[in-house]
């Protein structure tokens, strides 16, 4: 039987040992699947450079998380309104 390895991490070559290259593979997983535009929510996200996003499809550019457009704490801040 040959089990199949998902070459993200080694692709990428993470140093460390298995437990961090395992979840170095799940990040990469997570940064690589196409993420929704919050413009014109169509699938077609896709990471630029770090914490920097951009939509291919309406050319909208924002700045997310490092690895996922939206964040736990990012979410929280846009949820926070200013009251004057
Ligand atoms: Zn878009």
């Amino acid at each position: 039987m040959t089990k199949k390895k998902t070459t993200f991490g080694l692709r990428l070559r993470t140093r460390g040992g298995a437990a961090i290259q395992k979840r170095w593979t799940r990040i990469v997983k997570q940064m690589k699947v196409p993420h929704k535009c919050p413009s014109c929510a169509s699938p077609s996200v896709k990471r630029e450079s770090t914490g920097i996003w951009n939509c291919h499809k309406c050319g909208f550019k924002f700045a997310g998380g490092a690895y996922v457009p939206s964040t736990k704490s990012g979410l929280a801040s846009t949820r926070t309104k200013v009251t004057a």
